[in-house]
Order: structure tokens, then C-alpha cells, then sequence
């Protein structure tokens, strides 16, 4: 029980240290800690700083109250060289509480010490001198003059030793300045206690007030730098879940932030629609294909079958003259519509994949291609009458209309023209009317092909430019003529072309095709 109870609690443990690591890793993370470092470093250069002034006030001032103690006792250090030596050891009781006093002779050699009331040997600085050079100190220091009872005029340089101790050395002179000028030095000295005192009390007090107003700002600016940066987190969770394939996700807006996340997240979601317009777009391109590769396989597959069957008729035998030639028969118009199915395919194919790369020769009238397409529309078109703008479709007529310019290819101007003008003859009685409009108006360039044939009904209206879709199958089935593909071929045509196509039709009445070119047909 104990032992799970420790694994638990070092799971935790793990658990939390974990999350620390990905916290510091985070965004606010990072920006907490660099603004930690920042402000460590700030609050160790303004207690260096403070140190250090602090430490020299405070110094300059204990030094200020030794030059005073030297300049009161100036007199009685000037007798102590001149007239009445003193004692080699003695407690002067005229010195402030603290200090103490030293004597050289001008050869640097110890004279005298005083020391004041109060104050215990171990703590006087000069058991022995500190060496100094005579000379230097007179070049070094700004000196002072003080005058004896005599009215001798002796000059005082000051100069501190020590830390735990300040001490002011001074030069005494006296009269000329002869060889006998320099007549001693007086080392005045007060242990630091209490600035050092104030000096620890100050630095205790920052070091203390800089972690309060460290971890004071640490929790402040921790919530501080979530706030704006909470929208990141959005975003982030939001690119998880279109990466998890959750497309139609999207980064709110409504949360106010700062200009730039504000711009991330415009983009961003611009780019999510994008992404998902394309993978809609691709999908929605990839279920055309299989569909169109099932129904292809379909087409192929109904004529193929219906081969195989007659083949397996014929190889039993026993077989009557007339029932062989009904079977060839059949086989015939199988291969026939075999072969248009994939010549349509083929050509379906070559539109959408090669059409839109080969634009150099677009640009072509009706007389460009009649010579050509003519014999075949004939062949089929019996009694029936086939008009352009009014006038009968003749390669010798004046008909303006011959010489309108639509942006096609040529051989794309013969499938339209072709495809159209076919099916409006399959679909028209003997005596019908097939009227072809050509035409420029309002910055467009119409190509329309009219019967007044069966018409076609209005639910399969939409569906007429499908692949292999077929209004009647049985009735199609019966002539053996096309595969559904034709109205798709020219549809693709227009579309490639940047024109649009439509249809109206009434059953019974008639139908017209209507293709719209945008721009004006090339001159
Ligand atoms: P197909 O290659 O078999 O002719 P289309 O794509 O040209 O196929 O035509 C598709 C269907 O549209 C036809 O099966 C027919 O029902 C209908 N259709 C096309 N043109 C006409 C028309 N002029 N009149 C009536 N129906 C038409």
C-alpha cells in the first residue's frame, strides 16, 4: 500500500515535471523567463550600483570626521614634533570614541601611538607602519595647512588604508621648505564597524525587497503575458485538429488580440479555406473520375458481353444461314458503337487534358469547317432542313454569318458543330426544322443550335450534359447510336474555352442549345 501510494505520488511528481518542461518550452514560457533574466540582471546592476555609492558615502563621511579629529588635534601634533615628543604608548583622551592616532618620524619609523577611551589594542591598525614614500605622498595628495602654538604653518596630506579599518595619513612641514621641511607623518584611523553595519543592513534590505518584488512580478507578469497570448493557444489547437483531418475547422475571431496574432489568424484561416476548398475540389475531382472510369467500363463492357454471345452461338455450330447473318450483323453494330464509344473517349480525353495548353490558332468561323463536317450532316439530315440565321446552310451562300469568329479550335468548331447538329436531326421528325444561329451581341459571340423535334423532358434537363448520360435508353438502344457522350464533348469544349452552355427545352416543341463565348470572337 505504501509502496503504491510513493509510486503514485512519483508519477504525479513526473507528471508535474513534464508539464513544466513543455510549459517552459511554451510561448508565455519563454517570455517569462527571458523577462526573469532581464530583470535579475537589472536588479543586480542597481544593487551594484547602490553598493557601491552607498559604500563611498559612507566612507568619504568617516573620513571627513577623521580630517576634522586631525584638524582639532593639529596644534597639539605639531608640539609632539617640535617642542615635546610624546610617549611612545598613550590613551588620549581628547581623540573622538574609536580612533587612533600614529606618529612617524620623517624616516617612516613608528613615534608614538595614541588611541582614544574605550578603545582595545587589538583593534589600533599601526602595530606596525604601513610603508609609504614621503615624497610620492607630498606629489599625491591635496595638502593642508595647519598652523602650532608657534604659529609654524605644517601641511597635512590625508590618504585612506584599509577596509576594516579608514585611516587618514597626513605629512606634517614646518617653516621653508629647506631639507628640514618634512618633520613627520600622523596616521589618524576608526574601524568601519558601523558603516559596514549600515553597508549590510542596506544590502540585506535590497537583496530582500528584490526577491518580493521578483516573485511579485514573475505571478504579475504571468498572467499578464497569458492574456494575449491565449489566442496562439487557439491556434495551435486549431492547426492540431485540421492536421487530425477535421477540415472545416476554424480560429475564432472574436477574441480581441494584438494586430499581429490578428493577421496570423486572418491567414490562417484563409489558408484553411483554401486547404479545404482543394481537398473538397480533389475529392469531388477523384468521385468524378471513378465514376466516370465505372460507367466507361460499363459502356465498354455492355457491347463486349453482347459480342462474346453471338461468338458462343457461332462456335456451337449448327447454326442457319440467316441466324449467321443476323449474328454478324449484330456483331457488326456491337464493334460499331464499340469504336465511337472510344473514339468519344478518346476525344473527351484529348480535351481536357491537352485542349487548354494548345491556344495559338484559336479563333474560327462556320465556312472554316462546313467543307468538311457538310457530307457527314448530310448524310443524316434526309428531308429534313438545316438553316443558318434564316438561310439555308450552304458553303456558296452570302451568308454573313458563315464568317462570325468563335473561340475554338477548328477541329473543336467540327465536334460542336457535329454533335449538336447530329443529335437535332436524331431527335427531329423527317420534316423538321434545324436552324443554326450564329451571332455578336453584347460583347459575346453565340453559337445556337435549334430543332423543333422531340424536345427533351424537363427532369432530365439538368443531367443532358452528364457523361453517358442518355434521355431514353431504350430508344438509344434501339438506333445504336451514341453513348451519352456528345453533350458532354461539347460542354467540356465550352468550358475550356471560357464560354458557358445552356439549354431549353419543351417536350414535344423542340430544343435549343445555346453556347456563350465571353470574349468577342477574334477578327
Ligand atoms: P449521345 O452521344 O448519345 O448523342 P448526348 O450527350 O449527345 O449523347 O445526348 C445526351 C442525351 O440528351 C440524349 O440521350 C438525349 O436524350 C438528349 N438530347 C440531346 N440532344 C437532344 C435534342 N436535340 N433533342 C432531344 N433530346 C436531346
Amino acid at each position: 500500500m505504501k509502496g503504491m501510494v510513493v509510486k503514485m505520488s512519483e508519477s504525479a511528481f513526473a507528471g508535474v515535471r513534464e508539464d513544466l518542461r513543455e510549459w517552459r518550452k511554451s510561448l508565455s514560457g519563454q517570455l517569462l523567463m527571458r523577462f526573469i533574466i532581464c530583470l535579475a540582471i537589472f536588479f543586480l546592476l542597481i544593487g551594484l550600483i547602490q553598493y557601491f555609492s552607498l559604500k563611498r558615502a559612507l566612507y568619504s563621511n568617516v573620513e571627513q570626521t577623521l580630517e576634522s579629529a586631525l584638524v582639532a588635534s593639529g596644534n597639539n601634533i605639531a608640539q609632539w614634533f617640535t617642542t615635546q615628543p610624546a610617549p611612545a604608548e598613550f590613551r588620549w583622551a581628547d581623540l573622538p570614541e574609536g580612533m587612533a592616532l600614529a606618529l612617524y618620524n620623517k624616516d617612516g619609523s613608528l613615534q608614538a601611538v595614541a588611541y582614544a577611551n574605550g578603545m582595545e589594542e587589538a583593534d589600533i591598525l599601526f602595530a606596525s607602519p604601513p610603508p609609504f614614500d614621503p615624497a610620492q605622498a607630498a606629489v599625491d595628495v591635496r595638502p593642508l595647512y595647519l598652523h602650532d602654538q608657534r604659529g609654524d604653518e605644517h601641511m597635512v596630506l590625508s590618504r585612506a588604508v584599509g577596509t576594516d579599518q579608514l585611516a587618514v595619513m597626513h605629512m606634517l612641514t614646518a617653516g621653508a621648505k629647506d631639507a628640514d621641511w618634512v618633520r613627520g607623518f600622523v596616521l589618524i584611523s576608526t574601524p568601519l564597524n558601523d558603516a559596514k553595519l549600515i553597508l549590510y543592513q542596506n544590502y540585506t534590505g535590497y537583496v530582500l525587497s528584490a526577491w518580493i518584488v521578483l516573485i511579485f512580478s514573475i505571478i504579475v507578469t504571468y498572467f499578464a503575458v497569458r492574456q494575449p497570448l491565449s489566442p496562439l493557444t487557439t491556434i495551435s489547437e486549431t492547426a492540431r485538429q485540421v492536421a487530425r483531418g477535421h477540415y472545416h475547422a476554424r480560429i475564432s475571431e472574436a477574441e480581441p488580440t494584438t494586430t499581429e496574432i490578428d493577421q496570423l489568424r486572418k491567414s490562417l484561416n484563409q489558408m484553411m479555406e483554401q486547404i479545404e476548398t482543394a481537398l473538397i475540389a480533389e475529392n469531388h475531382a477523384r468521385e468524378k473520375m471513378s465514376r466516370f472510369i465505372g460507367d466507361a467500363s460499363h459502356e465498354l463492357k455492355t457491347p463486349l458481353t453482347s459480342i462474346r454471345g453471338y461468338l458462343e452461338i457461332l462456335r456451337r455450330g449448327h447454326v442457319d444461314q440467316e441466324a449467321l447473318a443476323e449474328a454478324l450483323r449484330a456483331m457488326s453494330l456491337e464493334t460499331e458503337r464499340l469504336i465511337r464509344l472510344t473514339e468519344a473517349l478518346l476525344t473527351l480525353n484529348q480535351i481536357t487534358v491537352y485542349a487548354p495548353t494548345q491556344r495559338a490558332d484559336l479563333g474560327v468561323t462556320i465556312m472554316d469547317v462546313l467543307e468538311d463536317s457538310m457530307p457527314l450532316i448530310a448524310s443524316l439530315l434526309g428531308e429534313r432542313k438545316l438553316n443558318l440565321n434564316g438561310e439555308p446552310l450552304a458553303k456558296d451562300s452570302e451568308n454573313p454569318a458563315l464568317h462570325i469568329r468563335f473561340p475554338l479550335r477548328r477541329d473543336e468548331m467540327k465536334q460542336v458543330l457535329y454533335n449538336l447538329v447530329s443529335n437535332a436531326i436524331q431527335y427531329t421528325e423527317m420534316e423538321g426544322l434545324i436552324e443554326i444561329t450564329a451571332a455578336e451581341q453584347n460583347d459575346e459571340t453565340v453559337f445556337a443550335v435549334r430543332d423543333n423535334g422531340l424536345g427533351i423532358a424537363a427532369e432530365d434537363l439538368p443531367f443532358v450534359f452528364d457523361r453517358f448520360f442518355r434521355g431514353d435508353r431504350s430508344r438509344r438502344r434501339k438506333s445504336g447510336q451514341g453513348a451519352g457522350l456528345g453533350l458532354s464533348i461539347v460542354a467540356e469544349i465550352t468550358r475550356i474555352r471560357g464560354g458557358n452552355i445552356s439549354v431549353e427545352s419543351e417536350v414535344g416543341k423542340g430544343s435549343t442549345f445555346i453556347l456563350r463565348f465571353r470574349q468577342k470572337a477574334v477578327h
